[in-house]
């Protein structure tokens, strides 16, 4: 146990940024001396943001998404295509796609993945919802985005049975060599991938 070196309202901050992902207590020792030193600049500042954030965030009821708003900024804007939806796990994969920058379509976040084992069922994700946006028209396409884990493979079967008496095309994302890529690096399973899924130049 290392020693106490400070008193007991910066060590709770540190014990809090230690529990943020890609933070230990190495680095959340380092933050919060950091945050101390930048006490107007940066500390002050952040404590309100996430003050007003708590306040007002919220789960989009349309798609599942996070945000100040209800329906979300990608809800509401009118400029993307809601003729295409893409489903997601995890609001975090949202957030990966749209920085990305390539699709300008609407998303629907599943809340997580198809587990038996973990006891994660259809009734426990938006999977209803994605139904009834479906059943209403108007979307034309429905991408899967989910992952290329067992438990991502399982859910994706499972949406393809439930939008199957919907018209509407369900496609899925390419599996393949990472851009920048090598081949002698990747696993059978991505090669075998590749190769089956192979594209006219
Ligand atoms: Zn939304």
């Amino acid at each position: 146990m290392a020693e106490t070196v400070a008193g007991p309202e910066i060590e709770r901050l540190i014990q809090l940024l230690a529990r943020l992902p890609g933070l230990g207590p190495r680095s959340a020792r380092r933050a919060a001396l950091h945050l101390i030193r930048k006490k107007e600049a940066l500390l002050a500042p952040l404590a309100e943001a996430m003050s007003v954030a708590h306040e007002r965030v919220t789960t989009c009821g349309v798609c599942g998404n996070v945000d100040t708003r209800d329906p979300c900024t990608i809800c509401a804007d009118p400029r993307r295509d809601p003729s295409t939806l893409v489903v997601v796990e995890t609001v975090a994969d949202l957030w990966a796609l749209e920085r990305a920058g390539v699709v300008r379509a609407k998303y629907h976040v599943l809340g997580g993945v198809l587990s038996p084992l973990d006891g994660v069922g259809p009734e426990d994700l938006n999977l209803s919802s994605l139904a009834a946006r479906v059943g209403e028209g108007g979307v034309k396409e429905v991408i899967l985005a989910v992952n290329a884990t067992v438990d991502g493979q399982t859910t994706a079967h499972y949406v393809i049975d439930l939008l199957a008496a919907q018209n509407v095309k369900v496609t899925r994302l390419a599996h393949g060599v990472p851009v920048g890529g090598e081949l002698d690096y990747l696993d059978e399973g991505t090669l075998a991938a590749a190769i089956n899924q192979r594209t006219a130049f």
